[in-house]
């Protein structure tokens, strides 16, 4: 694909450059190990959040990585990140560091391993015993070479290609002069354990940044190592902002005559919630809990406000005495029994959901209306009010 929407193929083809800058993104996540495992957990907006750095944005310049793993067949100058005259920087790592809700509450320290190029000590990133390398002859030490290709029928065209001798650097060690530590590679991987310190009431996406922490390379500034927070779910708790959000189900009971239940918090202390007896609690209600959210970052104290939507589990039956006291307690709730309004009487029977959704299907169909004649009757009565002198005037 590279290949074919390389723009030196394709000049002017906007088309074919969104094609090429596509392809060079996907390459880039594909070979490297980090970049690969985070995409595969996070996707791809870890990575773009995670930004690249030193090389403005996402990716380098797709010509840079496409030298590097073609050998310099696209005619990139290899590196070429820092821009703007000062020390080049090798890239920034960027790392999604998992984290639960409970460590962004009350602040954690994690111990993160972490492995990088580091420049060798023993030749000083010289790559050489003698400490010195020696100019590259295939290419007089000017990094890239200019070749003649071939790409139609007939048509040549001059393209200046990295070096693949001394891989742009101008430099090349002599086998027998190879620095034993590195073997001439100038870098030697290095791990170290870092300690990260996420503060109380830290954020899911937030990034912790290590300055410098990133590979080094001869001759250039390490970037740097930047982990990004991500918050696993949390089973009870949803967090927006500093506030927090749960779902609660009380019995009836609890609702109308006030109870207490426990609430485990995310630092382990028991929080233990009152509805106040009388305080009816109707569904899908809404109680605030000031300052039991998440801390609020920079503010020792402040925390935001934990909110409790209610539903409520309600009794399958009651029996007769309990029917009595509700009665008796709610009376002034109950609606009055309508006086005389029997002659067509109506009595419920439980209908289950998918009884509810078939007869609303029914009628987007224009089926179900089966009333029969009894419809006409009724509009009738309604017209002329209630009561029995109307009914018995119509028979
Ligand atoms: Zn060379
Ligand atoms: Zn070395």
């Amino acid at each position: 694909m590279a290949m074919k929407y390389h723009p030196d193929k394709n000049p002017d083809d906007a088309a074919a450059s969104e094609k090429f800058k596509q392809c060079s993104e996907a390459y880039e996540i594909l070979s490297d190990a980090e970049k690969r495992a985070a995409y595969d957990r996070y996707g791809l907006d870890a990575l773009k959040e995670g930004g690249m750095g030193g090389h403005g944005g996402f990716g380098m310049n797709p010509e840079d990585i496409f030298a590097s793993f073609f050998g310099g067949g696209f005619g990139g100058m290899r590196g070429g990140g820092g821009g703007g005259g000062g020390p080049r920087k090798t890239r920034d790592m960027v790392t999604a560091l998992p984290v639960t809700l409970e460590e962004l509450y009350a602040g954690a320290v994690k111990k993160m391993k972490v492995t990088r190029k580091v420049v060798c000590t023993a030749c000083a990133g010289s790559g050489a015993k003698s400490g010195k390398a020696t100019r590259c002859a295939p290419c007089q030490g000017q990094g890239v070479r200019v070749v003649l290709r071939q790409f139609g029928p007939g048509m040549l065209t001059k393209q200046q290609v990295v070096c693949d001798q001394c891989r742009g650097e101008g430099e090349v060690v002599r086998e027998q002069d190879k620095c034993g530590t590195c073997r001439g590679e100038r870098v030697s991987e290095s791990t170290k354990v870092l300690k990260v310190e996420i503060d109380k009431g830290a954020r899911d996406g937030q990034r912790l940044t290590f300055r410098g922490e990133s590979d080094e390379a001869p001759g250039m500034k390490a970037g740097d190592l930047i982990f990004v927070l991500k918050q696993k779910q949390h089973d009870v708790f949803e967090r927006r902002g500093s506030h927090l959000f749960m779902e609660k189900e009380i019995p009836l009971a609890s609702a109308l005559c006030g109870g207490q239940f426990v609430v485990p918090h995310l630092d382990g202390r028991p929080l233990v919630v009152t509805l106040a007896a009388g305080d009816v609690v109707v569904p899908e209600a809404v109680k605030e809990v000031r300052n039991e959210g998440m801390p609020i970052a920079g503010r020792t104290y402040e925390h935001g406000s934990l909110f409790i939507k209610f539903t409520l589990a309600f009794p399958v039956s009651l029996t007769a005495a309990q029917v009595a006291l509700v009665k008796q307690a709610l009376t002034e709730a109950l609606p009055a029994v309508v006086a005389d309004a029997a002659h067509v009487p109506v009595t419920t029977v439980a209908a289950s959901e998918s009884r509810w959704e078939n007869a609303q299907e029914e009628d987007e169909r224009g089926a179900g209306h089966g009333h029969g004649g009894d419809d006409d009757e009724d509009e009738d009565e309604d017209g002329h009010g209630h009561g029995p002198g109307v009914q018995c005037a119509q028979q």
